[in-house]
């Protein structure tokens, strides 16, 4: 098995990473990311951001384009399509289908992904009625009906999103006021082919070889209804990606990893940036944000390490 020895090694290739991989590589210590799939992360998937600094609008796709590009001018060495199996976070030893990396620091960046409402039909109906991505199968539901589920931005954007392709959106949320934020909430209100359903959660997701409706329950009378539907994206929130890290360090009581301000983890030398790590707030910004701050942390714990090293000879 191949064996490849870094500096820093990096897990995951969206924002939090590509931006830890730009700053580690200019701190000129020899830098890898490894990531499951391509680069770009969870953004890559948005069709629009409107809130990344100097971009009024810019494509998901595009931006994330743009951080790999970044990083390549740096030198990083890219892994796409790596099958991680193994994780050791005190030893700094990654084991994936193809090699091993040593590392003499970490950061891990492999973001987050979307929950499961966990009700009978949802898991059978994947890829026919069921998705968590409208960006990548809103066309399929053009002059159809579809249900979105949530009541945070990432619900709130895919409905009105979705409004493009499909002739109704129903918008079920469990509450009777939207968690998402003021100004999408406002143009949420605005669409005519947006219908909210309130105080309502989904029991069971039905149908034959595809989706055809949605049993709902209304929490307040306890009445369930049975709604006709061709697809359901169910945006209520993401759950980490930390499998392969569970039990190696600190995380809170829902699973992210906990860190100090320097983004490092219980574990020396490891860092943790992005969505996988208890924050207050999860944007491309911030990810991106965290990223540097845990690849300069990360320098510097290389540079101690060798100045000891140095001392001690
Ligand atoms: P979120 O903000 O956590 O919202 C999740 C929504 O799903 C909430 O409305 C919640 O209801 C509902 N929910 C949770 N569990 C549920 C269940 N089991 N059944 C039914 N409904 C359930 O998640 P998100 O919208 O995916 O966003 C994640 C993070 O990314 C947030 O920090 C968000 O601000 C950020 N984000 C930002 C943007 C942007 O700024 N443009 C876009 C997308 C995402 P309650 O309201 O009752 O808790």
């Amino acid at each position: 098995m191949q064996r490849y020895d870094f500096d820093t090694v990096i897990l995951g290739g969206g924002p939090a990473g590509l931006a830890a991989g730009i700053y580690a590589s200019r701190g000129a210590v020899s830098t890898a990311i490894i990531d499951l799939n391509m680069f770009g992360g969870q953004p890559s998937n948005y069709l629009e951001l409107e809130n990344y600094p100097g971009f009024s609008t810019v494509g998901g796709f595009d931006l994330m384009e743009k951080f790999e590009e970044h990083a390549d001018k740096f030198g990083v060495k890219k892994f796409p399509m790596q099958e991680i199996q193994n994780v050791n976070l005190n030893a700094k030893i990654i084991k994936t289908n193809e090699a091993e990396f040593h590392a003499k620091t970490i950061v891990i960046a492999t973001g987050a992904q979307p929950m499961k409402l966990g009700v009978p039909g949802e898991k059978e109906f994947v890829g026919r009625g069921v998705s968590y991505c409208a960006v990548c199968d809103g066309a399929f539901y053009r002059d159809k009906t579809v249900a979105v589920v949530g009541g945070g931005n990432s619900a709130v954007e895919e409905a009105i999103y979705l409004t493009r392709f499909a002739s109704k959106v129903y918008l079920i949320h469990r509450r009777d006021q939207l968690r998402a934020d003021k100004i999408v909430q406002e143009r949420a209100f605005k669409s005519d082919k947006l219908e909210f359903i309130w105080d309502s959660v989904v029991e069971e997701i039905k149908g034959k070889e595809l989706v055809n409706s949605v049993l709902l329950r209304n929490v307040k009378t306890g009445e369930t209804t049975e709604m006709s539907v061709d697809g359901v994206f169910p945006y209520i929130g993401i759950t980490p990606n930390v499998d392969l890290f569970n039990g190696q360090l600190q995380q809170d009581s829902k699973g992210f990893i906990v860190t100090d301000e320097k983004m490092e983890t219980s574990v020396e030398g490891v860092y943790a940036a992005g969505d996988v790590r208890t924050t207050p707030l999860r944007q491309v910004i911030t990810a991106a944000a965290d990223g540097a701050v845990a690849a300069v942390h990360a320098v510097k714990y290389l540079e101690i390490s060798k100045e000891e090293v140095t001392q001690n000879v």
